[in-house]
C-alpha cells in the first residue's frame, strides 16, 4: 500500500513539474512576441523621425495598428515609395538600353530595353535617368540611350524628332508665316514615325562625321494642311493631291531638309531656296543647277539613300521612307497632342 501511495505522489509531482515547464515556455513565447511588437513600433517611430527631419514636415503620419505587420522593406512598401516618389513620364529608348541597379554601369544589370521601348522615368540624376524598371524595382539607364523628353506619348509610333536629333536645326516653314499660305498651318513640332526617325539618326551620324548637320524644314504634315496647300498649288508635282492618298508627310515618313556646315554655321548652297515650287527644284533639271549646288545635293542624296530613304524627281529637298511598317494617322491634331 505504502509503495502504491508513494508512486501516486511521485506521479503528481512529475505532472506538476511538467505543467510548470509548459507554463514557463508559454510565458517566454508571449514575452518574445511582445518584444517583437515593441521593436517594430520603435523602428516605425525611428523611420517617421527620419522622414520628418529630412523633409522638414511636422505632420504626424498615422501609426498603423500594432497588430499589423510593419515589415519594413517588403515589396508593398517599396511600391508605395515608387508611386509617391514623383510624377512619372515616358521616354523612348533610342536604341537597345541597359538598365542598372545603381547609376553606375558597373552595377548589376536589371533589364534591357529594346529600341523604341517606352520607359517610365522618375527623374534625371547626372548622366542617368532613374526609371521604374517594373512594379517593385527602380533602375538607372544612361541618359544618352533615352529620348530627352519630347516623345509624343498619346499617338502610337510618333516621336518628336527633337528627342532623336537634339542638335539638328529646325525651321518648320509651314508652322510659320513664311510659306505659300502666309500663315502658320500647324504647331512647329517636328514629328516622325519612329523607324523613320531611326533612319534619319543614322544619316545624321554620317553627316556629323563629315562636318555637317541636318536642317529640318518639314516632317509630319497633317492632312488638313495638305488640303490647304493643294487648294493653292493644285500641282501634284509639288503637293501630292490629298484626295488621292496625299504624301508620305501625312504618314510621318518624309522630311524636307538641307545641310548646315558645322564650322561656319552656314547652310550649304542648294539648287533653289526651300519649297520653291518650280521646275528648277527638280532633279531632272539638274543641268540648270550650279556646280556647287549639284555637288551638295548629290552628297546629301547619297547619304540619305545609303540609309534607306527614297527621293522624288520634282524636289531636291524631299526624302521619304517607303518601306513597309508603321505609319502615323493622316490628320493628327498637333495642337492637342501631349508632349513630355
Ligand atoms: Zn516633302
Amino acid at each position: 500500500m505504502a509503495d502504491c501511495s508513494k508512486k501516486k505522489v511521485d506521479k503528481t509531482a512529475i505532472f506538476l513539474v511538467i505543467g510548470m515547464l509548459f507554463l514557463l515556455l508559454f510565458v517566454a513565447v508571449l514575452l518574445n512576441m511582445l518584444k517583437d511588437i515593441y521593436n517594430q513600433q520603435q523602428e516605425l517611430i525611428d523611420l517617421q523621425e527620419q522622414l520628418m527631419s529630412s523633409s522638414g514636415q511636422t505632420e504626424v503620419v498615422a501609426e498603423p495598428e500594432a497588430s499589423q505587420p510593419v515589415a519594413l522593406g517588403n515589396p508593398v512598401v517599396e511600391k508605395e515609395q515608387i508611386v509617391a516618389e514623383t510624377e512619372l513620364y515616358t521616354c523612348v529608348a533610342r536604341r537597345e538600353a541597359r538598365c542598372y541597379s545603381e547609376p553606375d554601369t558597373a552595377s548589376a544589370l536589371i533589364k534591357k530595353y529594346s529600341s523604341a521601348d517606352k520607359v517610365e522615368v522618375i527623374s534625371l540624376e547626372g548622366n542617368f535617368y532613374k526609371v521604374k524598371a517594373d512594379d517593385y524595382t527602380l533602375g538607372y539607364v544612361e541618359k544618352r540611350y533615352l529620348s530627352q523628353g519630347g516623345a509624343l506619348v498619346n499617338v502610337p509610333n510618333a516621336v518628336d524628332l527633337r528627342a532623336y536629333l537634339p542638335n539638328a536645326e529646325y525651321e518648320m516653314l509651314f508652322a510659320s508665316p513664311y510659306n505659300i499660305t502666309g500663315h502658320a498651318m500647324y504647331p512647329a513640332v517636328p514629328i516622325l514615325e519612329e523607324s523613320t526617325a531611326e533612319m534619319l539618326m543614322e544619316a545624321y551620324e554620317i553627316f556629323d562625321r563629315d562636318g555637317y548637320i541636318i536642317k529640318i524644314y518639314d516632317a509630319y504634315r497633317p492632312k488638313s494642311a495638305q488640303i490647304e496647300l493643294w487648294e493653292i498649288v493644285r500641282n501634284s508635282a509639288y503637293i501630292a493631291n490629298p484626295n488621292t492618298g496625299g504624301s508620305w508627310h501625312q504618314r510621318g515618313r518624309a522630311v524636307d531638309m538641307s545641310l548646315v556646315n558645322k564650322e561656319t554655321g552656314e547652310e550649304l548652297e542648294m539648287p533653289t531656296p526651300m519649297h520653291t515650287f518650280d521646275p528648277k527644284a527638280g532633279r531632272y533639271k539638274s543641268s540648270l543647277w550650279s556646280a556647287e549646288a549639284k555637288a551638295n545635293s548629290d552628297y546629301m542624296t547619297e547619304v540619305m539613300t545609303s540609309v534607306g530613304f527614297k527621293t522624288i524627281t520634282t524636289e531636291w529637298w524631299h526624302f521619304e521612307n517607303t518601306k513597309s511598317g508603321n505609319m502615323l494617322p493622316n490628320d493628327i491634331d498637333l495642337g492637342s497632342a501631349e508632349y513630355r
